[in-house]
C-alpha cells in the first residue's frame, strides 16, 4: 500500500549503516490496491514511460484524493499515536493530504487522518501503479527473468540476514506481496508461500505470469489459519497501513509461537513528501512497535547520510516469538485485525474484540446504542 515514492530507497542484506545496493531497489509491495474499469492494461508496464492518459488519470485521482481528505467520513482522525498511544507533542510536517504529528512518548510520526476506503481504492488502483515503482529499478516486465536478480538478492539477502530463511522447508506469508516475485523465488527454493496484495490488476497479473498464490484483498480482512506460519514479512508496506494494532496482532496471531516476523520500512525526514504513507517510523518508534507484539524485538538500521547530510535509507524490523493479543479494537460496522462488526451502527464502538483470523459476522458486542 504505497504509491509514488518521490526517491527510491535502498534495500538488502542488513549492514552497519552503508547502502547494500548500489542501486535502488524500492518495493512496490501494495496493500490496499484495488481494480477499476480504467486500470491499465498489463502491456502498459512494458512501456518506458506513462501514457497521456494514464498521466491524466493519476493526476485526477490525486486530485479527488485531497478533495475527500477535506470531506467528513472518508479519513479516521488519529487522536493519539499508533505505536505507544501518547499524545502528539507538536506538529511535524504539513504533507500534501494531512497534517504529520510527533509523538511525544517515542518519537513515531504519523498522519493525523487516515484513510478509508474509497480513498485506499482511488490510491491503490492499477497497474501503472507497479509499472512506476519498478522503472526506477530496471524491471519492466513480471515474468521470471534476469531483470529480478538485483531485487531478489537484496530480499533473499534480507530474509537470511534476519535468521528468516532456512535449508528446511518453511511457511511463509508476505504482506503486500505485489506481483509475488519474491513468492515465487521462495517457492522456488522449496518453501510453501503465500502472499496477499490488494491491487487487484497486479496481483492477477502476478498469479498469470509468476505461477504463485496471491490472496487479493486487505491484509486485515483476509482470513488466514492461526499459528500457521513460519515467517511473515513484509517490504516497504506497514508505512501504509492505517492500523498498526490490528495489523501486528494478526501477523502474532497467524505466526507459529517461535516464528519470526521480518518489515522494512523507509526512513528519513524526506519521506513526508509520500503522501500516500502514513507512518514515519524511527528506530525507536519501529522497535516499540515490535517490542509490544514480540517477546524480542530488534531494528537493524540500513541507513546512511546523503551527500546533502540527509538521513536516508530503511530501517529493518525483526521479531520473534509473537506476543499473544489481548484484543483488536474494531470500529462498529468496520473491519480490522481480521474481525468484522457487522451492527453497522448498532453498538457503541470501538470494541476490543477477541484476537482472531478468520472474519466475524457477528455483531461486535452486545449493547445498543441508546436511541437517539
Ligand atoms: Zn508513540
Amino acid at each position: 500500500m504505497h504509491g509514488d515514492c518521490p526517491r527510491a530507497t535502498y534495500s538488502g542484506l542488513f549492514n552497519d549503516g552503508k547502502p547494500s545496493s548500489l542501486h535502488p531497489l524500492r518495493e512496490a509491495a501494495s496493500i490496499n490496491h484495488r481494480p477499476t474499469a480504467a486500470s491499465a492494461s498489463e502491456s502498459a508496464v512494458t512501456s518506458a514511460l506513462p501514457s497521456r492518459a494514464s498521466r491524466l488519470a493519476a493526476a485526477l485521482a490525486q486530485l479527488a484524493i485531497a478533495c475527500l481528505y477535506r470531506v467528513p467520513g472518508f479519513t479516521r482522525r488519529v487522536a493519539s499515536c499508533p505505536v505507544c498511544g501518547g499524545k502528539p507533542d507538536r506538529l511535524e510536517f504539513n504533507a500534501q493530504y494531512s497534517p504529520l504529528d510527533r509523538c511525544g512518548e517515542c518519537g513515531h510520526v504519523y498522519s493525523r487522518k487516515t484513510p478509508k476506503d474509497l480513498i485506499l481504492h482511488l490510491m491503490y488502483r492499477d497497474l501503472e501503479y507497479w509499472r512506476s515503482d519498478k522503472v526506477h529499478q530496471g524491471i519492466s516486465r513480471i515474468e521470471y527473468g534476469p531483470q529480478w536478480k538485483e531485487f531478489l538478492d537484496a530480499r533473499i539477502g534480507s530474509l537470511k540476514s534476519a535468521g528468516a530463511l532456512m535449508d528446511v522447508p518453511e511457511r511463509y506469508f508476505e504482506i503486500g506481496c505485489s506481483e509475488g516475485i519474491l513468492l515465487r523465488e521462495l517457492a522456488n527454493l522449496g518453501h510453501e508461500a503465500l502472499g496477499c496484495e490488494c491491487n487487484r490488476p497486479t496481483a492477477e497479473a502476478g498469479m498469470k505470469k509468476l505461477g504463485v498464490d496471491i490472496r487479493i484483498g486487505l491484509f486485515e480482512n483476509i482470513p488466514l489459519p492461526r499459528a500457521h506460519y513460519d515467517v511473515v514479512a513484509s517490504f516497504h508496506t506497514i508505512e501504509h497501513m492505517p492500523d498498526l494494532k490490528s495489523t501486528f496482532a494478526k501477523i502474532a496471531d497467524i505466526l507459529k509461537p517461535d516464528g519470526l516476523a521480518l518489515v522494512e520500512v523507509p526512513t528519513g525526514p524526506e519521506e513526508y513528501a509520500n503522501s500516500d504513507h502514513v507512518h514515519f517510523f524511527s528506530v525507536g518508534s519501529l522497535k516499540r512497535l515490535m517490542e509490544n507484539h514480540f517477546e524480542q524485538g530488534e531494528v537493524i538500521g540500513n541507513q546512511y547520510m546523503s551527500a546533502g547530510g540527509v538521513t536516508i535509507g530503511s530501517l529493518y524490523g525483526i521479531g520473534r516469538h509473537p506476543i499473544a493479543s489481548p484484543g483488536v479494537s474494531v470500529e462498529c460496522g468496520s473491519t480490522g485485525g481480521g474481525l468484522k462488526c457487522t451492527a453497522s451502527g448498532t453498538c457503541s464502538s470501538p470494541q476490543t474484540m477477541p484476537s482472531a483470523t478468520a472474519i466475524s459476522t457477528q455483531p461486535c458486542q452486545t449493547t445498543p446504542k441508546s436511541p437517539t
